[in-house]
């Protein structure tokens, strides 16, 4: 594993991140998003990259996608501030292009940072990115989401569509990335529920 910053606290990783300058996206941003929510959460959500509305304001989820992302949430009664959300990269890549290797290489430490605070029991990957890069495979996000991986340190990944592929598809009808979604988000509060009554 790359260098980690585990010695510091979430809000240190925090303000690390927001004066990065390790990569060059640091140059073109405003702000950069090292996540938010419950630095107890025993799940982590993790996107891509900020996108425009993000970058301004230096929150994850918070533009078109992570509205949706937010109802997905509060349709199985998950408030955002109960869970951890962040991103693979956090500075949005200029015109919301993918993030390349180089940029995922040299960011991930923050991640693996704010695993390792968290310690969670599942991190869930948004979309063929964080998903490719976490499980280390170039199997496509229609193959694995809604399926369970074991990571390292016992920690299970759940990847799920991105929001911004559901709303570039519309569709519910069964089998619509849509629909499996909510089959997907009502298995990971099934595993949260279980999760909470084990450590009564
Ligand atoms: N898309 C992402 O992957 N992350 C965000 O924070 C916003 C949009």
């Amino acid at each position: 594993m790359a260098e980690q910053t585990t010695s510091l606290t979430m809000d240190e990783v925090a303000e690390k991140i927001q004066k990065c300058q390790k990569c060059p996206l640091y140059s073109t941003r405003n702000n950069a998003v090292p996540g938010e929510g419950n630095y107890k959460s025993p799940v982590i959500f993790v996107g891509e990259a900020p996108g425009e509305v993000e970058d301004l304001h230096g929150k994850p989820f918070i533009g078109k996608a992570g509205q949706l992302f937010t109802k997905i949430l509060l349709s199985v009664k998950i408030e955002r501030e109960e869970v951890f959300i962040t991103n693979i990269i956090k500075c949005r890549p200029p015109g919301n292009r993918n993030p390349n290797k180089s940029e995922a290489e040299t960011c991930f430490p923050y991640l693996e940072s704010q695993i390792a605070l968290i310690n969670p029991k599942i991190i869930v990957t948004l979309g063929n990115i964080p998903t490719k890069y976490l499980l280390n495979s170039q199997n496509g996000i229609s193959k694995v989401r809604g399926q369970w991986f074991d990571w390292l340190g016992g920690i299970k990944i759940f990847p799920m569509f991105h929001p911004s592929y559901l709303l570039r598809h519309e569709e519910t009808t069964p089998g619509s990335p849509k629909e499996l979604t909510w089959q997907d988000i009502r298995e990971l509060k099934r595993v949260l529920e279980q999760i909470s009554e084990s450590d009564k």
